[in-house]
């Protein structure tokens, strides 16, 4: 293993850490300040009962202080960044620079983003506006084509909002349209479009699935944003697995 994968852990670690602060605090609008305490009996917690992943295991998953089990959702959303983040220094096997700073940015981001879509069916505007900003920014500093990218972003998004008008809202939320606009400023064309099409699908496939075994009803809301957000972090990581198909569109 080299030293940017083990620092990409690390670096998962930590954010997953911060993430499950803000998966807790900002749906009750909490503030995101001040320390931690169990959620059961409201005991302030040390520092090492925050060790990402390793306190969960030291403690056999249970709060130290009144013994209530502690949410298995903390070390599933600490593992799966560190993996979100390893996988790409893993696969791509980056050169550091500027370019790589915007990739974990924006994979940090679209890990985040997962998460809220898939536990509360929201993608918050305080992850979403400050990402699509950043990254308009950097296409015009970076790209030799900016326009690919707007414009990328600025159909998938088109196309969203009419389906999100078509359907009054049901089977998708604004956040997937702010979401698209996202993607396609990250990606641009034609990866942006691949990824949007690949989490649709995806979707489709599992609610199919779902549908079929039972385990959920046809009215029930989907987490798209988290199938967009799922491709997009596929696309990044694969991209030089998928190019051969990018070059299909181009
Ligand atoms: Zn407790």
């Amino acid at each position: 293993m080299n030293s940017a994968i083990i620092l990409s852990v690390i670096g998962g670690l930590i954010w997953g850490s911060f993430l499950n602060v803000l998966l807790w605090r900002l749906p009750e609008e909490k503030s995101i300040g001040g320390r931690s305490h169990c959620r059961d009996c409201h005991h302030l917690l040390a520092w090492y009962d925050l060790i990402p992943v390793l306190s969960f295991i030291v403690l056999k998953g249970r709060c130290r202080y009144c013994h209530t089990p502690i949410h298995i959702r903390y070390p599933v959303v600490e593992i799966s960044t560190a993996t979100v983040l390893a996988l790409f220094f893993a696969v791509r096997q980056p050169l550091l620079g500027l370019e790589v700073v915007m990739t974990v940015f924006a994979l940090l981001i679209l890990t985040s983003l997962f998460f809220f879509d898939l536990f509360y069916l929201v993608l918050p505007d305080v992850l979403i506006f400050p990402a699509i900003i950043v990254y308009a920014i950097y296409d015009l500093i970076k790209a030799v084509n900016p326009f690919s990218y707007f414009l990328t972003a600025l159909l998938s998004a088109g196309l969203f909002a009419i389906l999100y008008t078509v359907s009054r809202g049901k089977k998708m939320g604004f956040g997937d349209v702010k979401l698209a606009i996202l993607i396609g400023l990250i990606l641009g064309y034609p990866f942006g479009f691949l990824a949007i099409v690949g989490g649709v699908w995806l979707a489709a496939i599992v609610s199919i699935i779902l549908l079929a075994l039972k385990k959920a009803a046809l009215q029930d809301a989907i987490p798209l944003g988290s199938f967009l957000a799922l491709a997009t972090i596929l696309s990044i990581i694969f991209y030089h697995e998928i190019l051969p198909l990018a070059k299909f569109f181009q």
